[in-house]
């Protein structure tokens, strides 16, 4: 058969081929180092340029974190952001040939490792997160909530900075990332609420570090948080693209909104580009027992009266994209009992929106619209008292 015989010579070529590649591969290589201090670990990410074998171990006295990475090489990378509660130095050697072993240099005994491997995304490259987990960090969270004097009866709102960390959101062309817009604005909002008697904030990330989206909504939940706002800022192709949008949770079955269902898709991509270990998301049961009784129902009318209310705020501060709150399935508002709302406070993407987006002044306007929208919302709901209540113009 001539045939088979063809085929069997092009088989042997193909196989040979990987012959020829296999020894010549290429080391690994780190290209980048970054570090994210949270308040319960620290967080370091290396950029590789493909997937590598790696372990990582405790060595003590001193004590230190060493990173043995198979077949890898390093090129030179920028410094590390230090000061670290945990880490004090990074170095890097080769113990063996080929060998590339990362030694941090840690000041705690009493932290827990985690570690993962990254696939490519979003522009992202191959990645190794090596978390160390702080054990003392609950005593840290009791601190701080200690320095907020505020009545327990107090209406509480989880504002939720988007992104954070290993994930900058959306990238405006000038340069500004949503990860640093929505910061500011939760904060702006957060001190806004905390001035207004008988309500207090919660921020679901106070710094520039990753928290994923579940534990954002866990967050929330323990905080005993009576309503939600996670803050974002949306990003197209088209330029002169601009306005605000709001966003609440769409009952599973409902008709798809398709912008919505693709924006849901670009904002819960979020765990795997700040990174997410794959078990992390799997053991998560909140998301499977979604939906169902009266009271669930009542807090996406809540949310739903929430969001319209955000929406004639923001009017008043700029253009406005979608008259109407869209829904879909984003996994920040999942915790249906409590009424959740996802503001895409305009686009990034419009160079104009970009440098609006970049004061100061600008910010607190965007704040203050959610603020008041919140106020109007609890009054409405009987929760807030309304005899101070301003008229507005
Ligand atoms: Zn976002």
């Amino acid at each position: 058969m001539k045939g088979s015989g063809y085929f069997i010579l092009r088989l042997f070529s193909f196989v040979c081929l990987f012959c020829l590649y296999a020894p010549l591969a290429e080391a690994a290589e780190v290209r980048d180092v970054r570090l994210w201090t949270a308040p319960d670990h620290t967080r370091v990410v290396f950029d590789l340029s493909r997937n590598i074998d790696y372990e990582v171990f405790r060595l003590h006295a001193p004590e230190r974190v060493v990173i043995d990475m198979k077949h890898a090489k390093i090129r030179k990378v920028t410094a590390l952001v230090l000061p670290d509660p945990v880490v004090k130095t990074v170095r890097y050697g080769e113990p063996k040939k080929g060998v590339l072993r990362i030694v941090l240099d840690i000041q705690k005994k009493n932290i827990g490792l985690r570690s993962f491997l990254l696939k490519p995304m979003q522009g992202k490259p191959h990645r190794l997160v090596v978390d160390l987990i702080r054990k003392e960090s609950k005593s840290v969270t009791q601190v701080k909530k200690v320095a907020v004097k505020k009545s327990q009866h107090d209406i509480v709102v989880a504002v939720d900075a988007g992104h954070g960390g290993e994930d900058p959101g959306a990238i405006g062309r000038n340069g500004l990332k949503e990860k640093d817009f929505t910061i500011r604005v939760a904060k702006k909002l957060a001190a806004l609420i905390n001035k207004e008697p008988g309500m207090r904030a919660v921020l679901t990330r106070k710094g520039d570090y990753f928290v994923p989206l579940r534990k954002r909504v866990r967050l929330a939940r323990k905080a005993g948080a009576d309503l939600m706002i996670s803050i974002h800022a949306d990003a197209v192709k088209t330029r002169s693209v601009q306005g605000a949008s709001a966003y609440t949770l769409a009952e599973r079955g409902a008709t798809p909104d398709r912008v919505a269902v693709a924006l849901a898709a670009k904002e819960n991509a979020a765990d795997e580009i700040g990174g997410v270990m794959l078990s992390q998301k799997v053991n998560d049961p909140m998301v499977r027992n979604i939906l169902g009784d009266m009271a669930k129902r009542d807090s996406l009318n809540s949310s739903q009266l929430l969001a319209e209310n955000m929406l004639l705020q923001m009017k008043k501060v700029g253009k406005i994209k979608y008259k109407t709150p869209k829904r879909a399935r984003f996994v920040v508002l999942t915790a249906l009992e409590i009424p959740s709302v996802l503001v895409e406070m305009n686009f990034i993407s419009n160079p104009k929106q970009e440098r609006k987006m970049r004061s100061s002044k600008h910010q607190t306007r965007l704040a203050t619209a959610l603020y008041e929208a919140t106020r109007n919302f609890f009054r409405r709901m009987g929760l807030l008292d309304s005899s101070a209540m301003v008229p507005s113009s």
